[in-house]
């Protein structure tokens, strides 16, 4: 530590911490324009100037370090004298804007009694309203550089430029054109760091952000990152959200979901009371009928109860939500359990994830991401992202890879059959046909060993199973495996190289990976390669899956699968049951229950009679959409809790209304098993309640029609009269989450396993001994799509996500900004087949599968191999799903959405 005086007040600070910095620790207010405390210092603006006592003249405080025995003066006459003058030449430049409740210059100003300037507008300079996020005004620029800064350091897309000198010097976009024909990926960044009012949000209105009445922590419900942000609410109205300079997993960072797509929640779609349909109630009719809270819970707990009685307890059906909190997901796996006997529960997860679970259980002992993103970034000296769109699904994890590229040389190698935006930060692009990633994986491991590129001394010492791994790849070489991946051998030869010259190294993979008939032996093969390296157990290393929404790793966590309970214990470890039948107080069913896929088909079938579905929305994020909305239809008695009047609840016989994020309390747990918790900062529309409360109401009238008294079993009850009571009986019952409690999550957040109430959390997994004890090399063979292209079907459709959309649209194409910014889904399409099939750049084009067609919009674009097209699945006018197949991973039950043959041709 260094000991400095500022002010005469005695300040220790860590080396390297700049005299600004040691002012603001000593509590000293030392004023300051260009200095942010994300941003590197750039001593521009000279607001900060101070004497030091024996050296000659003023210093910039922001790039001044912070030295022993330094006697800094920040009132000093000479200093206050020149930051006034500073001042005063920087407000004749300024000409106001639309004002903006936290402008620091005019605050500045005020301090130092200058008056706020009255000078003209300039002619000749617009203000550039180009798109519906942020106002540029160049007028009220102080040529701070915060935002370029910003775009450059925090964002990493460099957007923002600095253009002409001295006096013409000014902020402009891409080359010194407008903000939307830039590179700007909307995170709101700039804006979050101008000092004035030259960049402003245009969603948000001036007066009432000024009169903004509280400020509340919450958590971004969009991705997986799990970004916390503070909401600015005035009469129970959200009117901004803003970055949180010291959240965990984002530290400041918002992509352009977190920071403008919140307006969804007052949006007037919203379901505001329990609907029914008409016949239910009158006896006839198919519309629905606006009904009271226990009209509806009624009917819900007494029609299930009556399935189960007339046709057993699998004749029901229970679908989780990635979207909903660990408690709620916690309660609603209970309801199935315990109270109607069914393991008949799952999520989707199983579209995700579930080859993860699979796979990373067998080879490691965990299926969930092994190290932190911090320690990724920071650490990482390679990264192998495969099938993994990391900077549009993982939006701020990509911004800080992309940094890490720039300030540290980490080396990316993408396998990606498309070039996706992190391309452009890669050393190396391996552009494989879709579904070949094993043949990919194995020619690597080939490779690897074949070069003595392997880390013995770590698979001698934690790993199993080497020789056959060995002996598995042994004819893979890279020529043999471009036969089937499409990519150069020498690509190979050098990525390999690569990842083995730069360890640690970090492998991420998403969906590109598990969706996929063979997502299972997928992961395991990137689990094989990472062993090879010896990747594991150390910082910026390990085996990362990256989960996509928002709690899709808690939701797995507290047991909404089918064959594990909460804390992924399976049903068929009779301990691990018989734990959960004393808490409960009831005998559970060891049969593992159907999975998502199976549960929709079942509709149809007429096994599953009764279908309850949390949050989620089937009827466009299931392969085979056709398929899924017939089984939908014939479903006896559907139950849809939703926000909104989903796709899926167009289906329902009951529609619950139910609270989003920022109208309830719980906890989520992000990618890296980071529990977080966050709190209600409005209420709900109308009658909407939360979800937790739901389940439980409807729990407990279960109870009394089914089950008689409560069993004198320490958590058999349902009295939980709050996310945090339900998070008691969680901690008490899963060992991994044993020492959370809302109490001391108020205080930080911890990542699982955090077994007691003084454990620190774990966040990085298998360090000196990997779960299962010795980790396993599992020889995996690849085998094609079960769908290839023929003559009929020429192309291979594979899907996936926009930076701008989430899942299947419901509250993205509800925040107006964002869906003018991206209204429309199109289907990107290699120049060589668009010739081939006549189709043209921004064309309507329609894309033909086994199971349906779209007409959709075609993109031509060399950033995808041929012979492959791309379509998201967020549109319903154009739902990619209504083309994908359902063909099953045998083991993990994931539908192939990568990989399906279609025909295309103009519309
Ligand atoms: Fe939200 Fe994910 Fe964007 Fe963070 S990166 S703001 S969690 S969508």
């Amino acid at each position: 530590m260094v000991s400095l005086a500022v002010d005469g007040r005695a300040v220790e600070v860590p080396p390297e911490t700049s005299i600004l910095e040691a002012a603001r620790l000593a509590g000293i207010e030392l004023p300051a324009l260009c200095y942010h405390p994300a941003l590197p210092p750039d001593g521009s603006c000279r607001v900060c100037l101070v004497e030091i006592a024996g050296r000659p003249g003023l210093h910039a405080a922001c790039v001044s370090p912070a030295t022993a025995g330094l006697e800094v003066h920040t009132a000093a006459p000479t200093a206050e004298a020149a930051r006034r003058h500073t001042l005063g030449l920087l407000l004749a430049r300024y000409r106001p804007g639309v004002g903006r409740p936290d402008n620091q210059l005019l605050a500045l100003a005020a301090r130092h009694g200058l008056a706020s300037p009255s000078v003209p507008r300039a002619a000749g300079i617009p203000v550039d309203e180009s798109n519906p996020f942020i106002r540029v005004d160049r007028d009220a620029c102080i040529q701070c550089w915060r935002c370029v800064r910003a775009c450059d350091r925090l964002n990493g897309v460099t957007a923002i430029g600095v253009f002409g000198r001295g006096e013409d010097a000014h902020i402009g976009f891409g080359l010194d054109g407008t903000m939307q024909a830039s590179t700007c990926e909307f995170c709101g960044m700039c804006e979050a760091v101008c000092p004035t009012d030259a960049l402003t949000l245009r969603i948000r209105d001036q007066g009432d952000a000024a009169a903004a009445s509280r400020r509340v922590a919450t958590l971004c419900s969009y991705c997986g990152v799990g970004c916390r942000l503070t909401l600015l609410v005035k009469q129970d109205r959200i009117v901004e959200a803003l970055p949180d300079w010291s959240a965990p997993a984002n530290h400041g960072l918002l992509c352009v979901k977190g920071r403008f797509g919140w307006t969804y929640v007052h949006h007037p779609d919203r379901l505001t009371r329990p609907l029914v349909r008409r016949a239910l109630l009158e006896g006839a009719g198919a519309d629905f009928v606006p009904t009271d809270w226990d009209t509806a819970l009624d009917l819900v707990a007494r029609t299930l109860v009556a399935i189960r009685r007339e046709s057993g307890s699998d004749a029901l059906g229970f679908l989780a939500s990635a979207k909903c909190s660990n408690e709620e997901n916690y309660l609603f796996q209970k309801l199935a359990r315990q109270l109607f006997g069914t393991n008949n529960v799952d999520h989707c997860a199983r579209l995700c994830h579930s080859p993860t679970v699979a796979a990373l259980t067998e080879s490691l002992g965990s299926g969930a991401m092994t190290n932190s993103m911090d320690d990724i970034v920071e650490h990482a000296q390679s990264l192998l992202v495969i099938g993994c769109n990391v900077t549009e699904q993982h939006p701020v994890f990509g911004m800080r890879l992309r940094r890490a590229v720039k300030d540290r040389g980490l080396r990316i190698v993408v396998a990606d059959p498309r070039r996706i935006p992190i391309v452009a930060e890669a050393a190396l692009h391996l552009p494989l046909d879709p579904g070949t990633d094993i043949a990919l994986l194995r020619a690597l491991a080939h490779v690897l060993i074949a070069e003595g590129w392997i880390d013995r001394a770590f698979i001698d010492a934690r790993t199993e199973g080497f020789a056959a791994l060995a002996e598995s790849v042994r004819e893979d070489t890279p020529e043999r495996a471009a036969a089937t991946t499409g990519v150069p051998p020498e690509l190979v030869r050098r990525a390999a190289r690569l990842l083995w010259e730069h360890r640690p190294g970090a492998l991420l993979f998403a969906m590109g990976i598990t969706q996929h008939t063979c997502g299972t032996r997928n992961a395991l093969a990137c689990s094989n390669l990472q062993l090879l390296l010896g990747n594991l157990g150390v910082p910026g290393a390990g085996v990362n899956p990256l989960r996509g929404q928002n709690n899709v790793q808690g939701a797995s966590d507290v047991g909404a699968l089918p064959d594990m309970l909460p804390g992924y214990r399976a049903l068929t470890d009779a301990l691990a049951r018989r734990g959960f039948e004393d808490a409960w107080g009831i005998p559970l069913p060891s049969r593992p229950g159907l999975t998502v896929t199976e549960l929709v088909d079942g509709a149809l079938a007429g096994t599953i009679r009764g279908l309850y579905i949390l949050g989620e929305n089937a009827a466009m994020t299931d392969p085979d959409l056709g398929h899924v909305r017939r089984c939908l239809e014939a479903c006896e008695f559907l139950v849809v809790q939703e926000i909104f009047p989903s796709e899926t609840a167009r289906f329902a016989h009951v529609v619950l209304p139910a609270a989003a994020s920022a109208e309830k309390g719980g906890t989520f747990t992000n990618t890296e098993r980071r529990v977080q918790l966050f709190t209600p900062a409005v209420p709900p529309p109308g009658d909407a309640r939360p979800d937790w409360w739901i389940i439980a109401e409807i729990g407990r009238r279960v109870r009394r029609l089914a089950l008689g008294p409560v069993p004198a079993a320490p958590y058999a009850g349902w009295s939980h009269a709050s996310p945090a009571d339900v998070m008691e009986e969680i901690a008490a019952l899963v060992p991994i989450y044993g020492g959370l409690s809302h109490a001391r999550l108020a205080g930080a957040s911890l990542q699982w396993p955090c077994p007691t109430a003084d454990h620190p959390g774990t966040p990085i997994l298998h360090v000196g001994r990997t779960s299962r004890g010795r980790a396993r090399f599992v020889p995996v063979e690849g085998t094609p799509p079960a769908e290839e292209p023929d003559a009929e079907y020429p192309l291979v459709l594979t899907t996936g996500r926009l930076l701008e959309h989430y899942h299947s649209g419901t509250m993205t194409r509800r925040v107006a900004a964002l869906d003018w910014r991206v209204p429309e889904g199109v289907v990107e399409i290699h120049p060589r087949d668009a010739g081939r099939f006549t189709v043209r750049d921004g064309g309507w084009v329609r894309l033909r599968s086994r199971r349906g067609a779209i007409t959709v919009r075609a993109r031509v674009t060399s950033g995808i191999t041929p012979g492959t097209v791309f379509a998201s699945f967020h549109f319903v006018e154009a739902a990619a799903n209504v083309l994908t197949h359902a063909a099953l991973d045998p083991v993990a039950k994931i539908p192939e959405y990568k990989a399906c043959a279609v025909a295309i041709e103009p519309a």
